[in-house]
C-alpha cells in the first residue's frame, strides 16, 4: 500500500479524537511530503539532527513531535521547533527544557515519558516517581513549559496480555494525576501511547494519541 493510502486507511479506523502522529525517523522527507499531501500534519522524530535536517526542507504547517531520547546537550536546539517533545524522562532534562524556552521567550509543550514496560533500557519515569513529581507539586516551578499528559511504550512481546496490562498502567497513572493527585491542572489531557504493532490495544485501552511508523512508510533503512 502507498503511504497516502495507508494514511488514509488509519485516519478511517482510529477514532473520534484520538491524533495520529506519523512517525518519520529515518525516512526521507519526500516520503513525509507524500504523507502531507495526504493530509498528515503531525510527523514524530527520534533525532535532533535528522529533525533539524528535515524542518526546513518541508511545509511549515507541520506539527514536529520530538519522541526520541534527548540529549540535555542538544535541547537548546530543538527549542521552538517542535509542537511536543513526547519524550521527557527526567527531571533534569524538564528543567533544561524550561529553563531554554525562557531564554528563547516560548512556551514549549512535553510529554512526561512513563517506564512501565519489561526491558531495562527503556527511558523514563516509573510510575511513583512520576506520581511523586506531580504530588509535591514540582510542576509549579516550570514557567515556560506546559505539561500537556503522559506518554509511554508497552512491552516488546507477542504476550498481548502484556502489551495490555502495560497500557493500561501508563493510562492509570495518567487519569491518578489528572484526576486525584493534580486536578488544577490544565490542559493535562494527553495519552500517546501504541505503535504499529499495537496501536489498537492502545485505543482501547485510552490512548489520545498513537505513533504509526513502519506500517505508514514501511520497514526503516
Ligand atoms: C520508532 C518509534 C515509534 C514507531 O514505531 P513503529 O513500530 O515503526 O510504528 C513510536 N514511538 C517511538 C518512541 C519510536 O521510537
Amino acid at each position: 500500500m502507498s503511504i497516502a493510502s495507508e494514511i488514509i486507511r488509519l485516519r478511517q479506523e482510529l477514532p473520534e479524537g484520538v491524533l495520529l502522529c506519523a512517525v518519520s525517523k529515518f525516512h526521507p522527507a519526500s516520503a513525509i511530503r507524500e504523507a502531507y499531501d495526504a493530509g498528515q500534519r503531525i510527523f514524530g522524530e527520534s533525532r535532533v539532527q535528522e529533525l533539524l535536517e528535515k524542518i526546513p526542507q518541508l511545509p511549515d504547517d507541520i506539527d514536529w513531535h520530538f519522541i526520541g531520547h534527548l540529549q540535555t546537550n542538544k535541547v537548546k536546539q530543538i527549542i521552538g521547533k517542535t509542537a511536543l517533545i513526547e519524550s521527557v524522562d527526567s527531571e533534569k532534562l524538564l528543567t533544561l527544557i524550561d529553563s531554554e524556552s525562557r531564554k528563547a521567550g516560548v512556551v514549549t509543550r512535553v510529554l512526561m515519558q512513563l517506564h512501565v514496560a519489561q526491558e531495562e533500557t527503556k527511558f523514563g519515569f516509573l510510575p511513583d516517581e512520576l506520581r511523586d513529581y506531580f504530588r509535591l507539586r514540582k510542576f509549579e516551578s516550570l514557567t515556560n513549559t506546559h505539561i500537556c499528559g503522559v506518554m509511554g511504550m508497552a512491552s516488546n512481546t507477542d504476550d498481548v496480555a502484556r502489551v495490555r496490562a502495560d497500557f493500561a498502567a501508563i493510562a492509570s497513572v495518567f487519569r491518578e494525576i489528572s484526576v486525584e493527585i493534580a486536578p488544577d491542572l490544565r490542559g493535562f489531557d494527553l495519552v500517546s501511547m501504541g505503535m504499529s504493532h499495537d496501536w489498537p490495544i492502545a485505543v482501547e485501552e485510552g490512548a489520545t494519541i498513537v505513533r504509526i511508523g513502519s506500517m505508514i512508510f514501511g520497514e526503516r533503512r
